[in-house]
């Protein structure tokens, strides 16, 4: 197999996480991107496996010398990134390297490796994703519509890339996601 970057991208509450989650369970050969960032762990975080975690100058230097493949300033205060080398060395070994990555993130990928492979998850429709927004009750009604308006938004991009799923089950569309990126069936 020839090792590629594939990008999966998608609105908050699409569930592009439960649909990566299905497909690294059926497909462990799949290596899946660690990000860095500058906050602090939480209890029960562990370096190398959630994150990276670096200093606000171990991250500059990274990001100035051209280690980072994107970046992101979270609540205006962390800073978070996807380092180069570990993507790029899964890459030549052949493997399939997963970002799972927000739209932002996935235009400065695709600048930085226009080789990478951009799959877009969609909700069967915008009131599904509202009523799973919703149905999540983890946020307050104005949270909820501002998530919402970043998702119509976010979901004009679908055809900047390379691919789209619609994430009616999630079984289905980590089926698609494995065979649009080349994956036996399992
Ligand atoms: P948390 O601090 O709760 O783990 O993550 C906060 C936010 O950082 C999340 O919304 C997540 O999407 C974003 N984030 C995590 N890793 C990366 C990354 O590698 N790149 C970008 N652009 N954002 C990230």
């Amino acid at each position: 197999m020839t090792g590629k970057i594939v990008m999966v991208i998608g609105p908050s509450g699409v569930g592009k996480g439960t649909v990566v989650r299905e497909l690294r369970a059926r497909y462990p050969e799949i290596w899946f991107s660690i990000s860095a960032t500058t906050r602090a762990p939480r209890p029960g975080e562990t370096n190398g496996v959630d994150y990276y975690y670096l200093t606000d100058d171990e991250f500059t230097e990274l990001e100035e010398s051209g280690g980072m493949l994107e970046t992101a300033e979270v609540f205006g205060m962390n800073r978070y990134g996807t380092m180069a080398a570990p993507v790029d060395q899964a890459v030549a070994d052949g493997k399939i390297a997963l970002l799972e990555i927000d739209l932002d993130g996935a235009r400065q990928v695709k600048a930085a490796r226009p080789d990478a492979f951009g799959v877009f998850i969609a909700p069967p429709s915008f009131e599904e994703l509202s009523r799973r927004l919703v149905g999540r009750g983890t946020e307050d009604p104005a949270a909820i519509a501002a998530r919402l308006e970043t998702a119509r938004n976010e979901l004009l991009a679908i055809d900047e890339f390379d691919a789209y799923v619609v994430n009616d089950s999630v079984e289905s569309a980590a089926r698609q996601l494995a065979e649009l990126i080349g994956l036996p069936p399992r």
